[in-house]
């Protein structure tokens, strides 16, 4: 199957899903969307409200301070994938259970692998989680990490910053590192044909690109 035809088999999966709870209080199911390949995806958390009422990521003003972010290096939403590690909103916001979050894994392991994207922005501590295991947010947003072959950067979820403007010139900084990383990603991926595939870095990595 085509990237395309494996995203919309996934989205149309989703949006009839019934492998959690989630699915009992949902209005729409939330797949994701974006560029089909895109040398980036973000991972937020959850569909909130205004994600849950029209069925797409990051619409609400979180997504509206992601946009803000994307532009100031130059990003549109339709140059990135972005979607979340629960594809349903769990009732109120609140915290997605783990048994959500495994239920739903499946799409998103099937959206990384059809995308291939060199770089993966985590949003918020549970799409980190999914990739950073056990570390903190504190000591970990920004920086570049090669994980399963790509390069993997933890971020504060966009609205950590729309309450706290510390965080916010944070999250700022953070992203500005991007395009950074996206240049390092895509000279490794030209040295390094087919690396998804490929066995671990054996060099060191490249200085600039800063992996911790
Ligand atoms: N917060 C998220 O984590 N994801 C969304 O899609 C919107 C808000
Ligand atoms: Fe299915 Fe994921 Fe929605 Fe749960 S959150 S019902 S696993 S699509």
């Amino acid at each position: 199957m085509s990237t395309e035809e494996i995203l919309e088999k996934v989205a149309a999966e989703v949006s009839t899903c019934t492998k959690c709870d989630l699915c009992k209080s949902r209005t729409k199911a939330v797949p994701g969307e974006g560029n089909q390949h895109a040398r980036i995806m973000f991972i937020g958390e959850g569909p909130g409200f205004h994600e849950d009422t029209q069925g797409r990521p990051f619409v609400g003003p979180a997504g509206q301070f992601l946009v803000e972010l994307l532009a100031s290096i130059n990003l549109k939403r339709t140059d990135v994938f972005i979607t979340n590690v629960v594809k349903c909103r769990p009732p109120g916001n609140r915290d997605p259970l783990p048994t959500e979050i495994n239920a739903c894994n499946d799409y998103l392991e099937r959206q990384i692998a059809a995308i291939d994207p060199q770089v993966i922005v985590t949003l918020g501590r549970f799409s980190m989680a999914k990739f950073f295991g056990g570390e903190k947010i504190s000591s970990i947003h920004g920086r570049a990490r090669k994980i399963d072959g790509r390069i993997c950067i933890a971020m504060y979820h966009p609205a950590a910053g729309l309450h706290q403007q510390s965080l916010k010139d944070t999250i700022r900084s953070d992203f500005k590192r991007i395009p950074q990383i996206m240049a390092d990603a895509e000279r490794q991926s030209v040295e390094e044909p087919g690396k998804a595939d490929a066995p671990k870095l054996k060099e060191e990595p490249p200085e600039q690109l800063a992996l911790f």
